[in-house]
């Protein structure tokens, strides 16, 4: 299920899944139970620029040069 982002007024942001069947457009915020709108967001595209690239950027590297094994 995709994450959404909510950002509650009071509270601040927090995450939430839904079927993609069913976006939200508000969601009630699980702290103060107040209305919480949506964020327009990438988040999949942003954490791809932290570790998951650098493990993708580590796979690649050791696929042509791959480290050398000294002992058994
Ligand atoms: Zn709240």
């Amino acid at each position: 299920m995709p994450i959404y982002e909510f950002r509650c007024t009071q509270c601040g942001d927090f995450e939430a899944t839904h079927p993609m069947s069913t976006t939200p457009k508000n969601q009630l915020c699980p702290v103060c139970g107040g209305d919480a709108r949506k964020l327009f967001s990438a988040a999949n595209l942003s954490t791809l620029n932290s570790s998951r690239a650098r493990a993708i950027d580590r796979t690649a590297r050791t696929a042509e040069t791959p480290d050398v094994v000294n002992a058994p």
